[in-house]
């Protein structure tokens, strides 16, 4: 078995180079995993933080039109009593 790191021979059943100590091809296997593992804790973590934002901001569009909902009341309201306030001048 040749060492990827320091091409130094080593026996077949090495796990570990003689020379620079790096791990042989068993450990190459098991180091190839979890790179698929963390791939996939990536997408669903992207995944995770997309819904989240999704549901953020369906909540901040709900209560901005509650928001203007209120203020539109707000102005009816502000509205119909300066109505009231100007008729009632106009009727003095
Ligand atoms: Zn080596």
């Amino acid at each position: 078995m040749i060492c990827k790191k320091c091409e130094a021979q080593n026996e077949d059943a090495a796990r570990f180079c003689g020379h620079c100590g790096a791990p042989l091809e068993e450990r190459d296997c098991s180091q190839a995993e979890p790179k698929k593992k963390s791939k996939v804790g990536i997408l669903a973590t992207i995944g995770i933080i997309l819904i989240a934002v999704i549901i953020a901001g369906v909540f901040v569009m709900r209560t901005n039109q509650v928001k203007k909902q209120e203020q539109n009341l707000v102005c009816l309201l502000q509205r119909k009593t300066a109505n009231g306030v100007i008729l009632m001048k106009m009727a003095k």
